[in-house]
């Protein structure tokens, strides 16, 4: 069954379509996440899926239903916010029984729920305490339980971790992704931090201006991105000029390729640094000289300038290349690793 349609989602602020035609199919229970630069329209999308923007164009649908006029209060979707909103004043019990009250739900039935929630959230026994005093990973657990309160069809998450120091912001991001495999309910969170997009999501989504660029699941959009700005947004890449040579090589800066066929005449190659072999000069594919060596201690790239191409290469420290800057050195693109893209 299918969780939540967007089907052709436009949104105009004045003469700016801010989300252009955005055409999107999330299975049921899937977890879902916009990810794209500052400005992409990831915000506005959600926004609109909770239902506190209007669409300018296109529908939406959860569970077949269209919902694109329904008011946001009676779509019972759950929504946590960057800032949270928690109420500073009230307990945690008491902000996350708050949907049930205004909902009038038995108060032995909140109480209920409260410790089911809490359990849920991992924060068993803290009803009683003051949001105030709560550190940052803990009110955002907070804010969860009550987005949950009232079993949602669709989980909504606007950058639910940037506030969090990195160290704690990966341990929430499995936690959220293990919470929403527990619950199996459809969730769309919006995010500019791809690692977390990957860490989380069962499909993809990057934005850019407005549109859709690709939507696929983590480890396609890593290993075949649809275009270079996809290539170049998701983790580290080289993207190598490349054009048609004699017979069906490939010329690119610093040598010649075999074993790949370009669309057309000029096009570019996308290949991951791990995926880049450095071999000997004589042996290579392509020759170039160390430019620079970063050793990160778990991994050591290789910056190596061939024919005014940078390429980066990522070794293991098991390998311990001896490479100083200046050295020749040849590198190797096995064809299965590259992906050629459009001009
Ligand atoms: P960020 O990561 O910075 O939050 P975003 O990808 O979420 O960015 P949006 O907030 O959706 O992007 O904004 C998309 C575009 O729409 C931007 O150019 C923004 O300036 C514009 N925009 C958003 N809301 C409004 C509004 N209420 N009125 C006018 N323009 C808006």
């Amino acid at each position: 069954m299918t969780g939540l349609v967007l089907d052709n989602i436009t949104k105009r602020f004045g003469s700016v379509a801010a989300v252009d035609r955005v055409n999107l199919s999330v299975p049921d229970g899937s977890f879902v996440c916009l990810l794209g630069p500052s400005g992409c329209g990831k915000t506005t999308l959600l926004r609109m899926i909770a239902g506190l923007e209007e669409p300018s164009e296109g529908r939406i649908l959860v569970g077949g239903a269209d919902v694109t006029r329904t008011p946001a209060h009676q779509r019972d979707f759950g929504m946590v916010f960057q800032s949270l909103a928690l109420f500073p004043h009230l307990s945690v019990g008491e902000n996350i029984a708050y949907p049930l009250r205004i909902r009038n739900v038995a108060k032995a039935e909140q109480a209920r729920r409260v410790e089911e929630l809490l359990a849920l959230v991992r924060l068993p026994g803290f009803g009683e305490r003051p949001v105030s005093k709560l550190s940052g990973g803990q009110r955002q657990r907070v804010a969860i339980a009550r987005a949950l309160a009232l079993q949602p069809r669709l989980f909504l998450l606007d950058e639910p971790l940037s506030a969090l120091d990195a160290k704690l912001r990966e341990a929430m991001q499995v936690e959220l992704r293990q919470l929403q495999q527990r619950l199996g309910i459809t969730t769309v969170v919006v995010t500019h931090d791809q690692r977390e997009a990957m860490t989380m999501a069962d499909l993809v989504v990057v934005m850019n201006e407005g549109r859709i660029r690709q939507s696929a699941p983590p480890v396609d959009i890593y290993r075949r991105p649809a275009d270079t700005f996809v290539a170049d947004f998701i983790g580290i890449t080289n993207l190598i000029k490349a054009r048609r040579g004699a017979g069906d090589t490939v010329l690119v800066p610093g040598g010649t390729l075999v074993g790949i066929a370009l669309p057309t005449e000029e096009a570019t190659i996308s290949v991951r640094p791990e995926d880049v072999r450095l071999v000997p000069p004589h042996a290579a594919a392509i020759t170039g000289r160390v430019d620079f060596v970063r050793d990160l201690g778990a991994s050591i790239e290789i910056y190596v300038e061939a024919d005014g191409q940078r390429i980066v290469a990522v070794a293991s420290p098991r390998e311990r290349p001896d490479l100083r800057p200046g050295a020749p050195v040849g590198l190797a693109l096995p064809a299965d690793a590259c992906v050629v893209l459009g001009a």
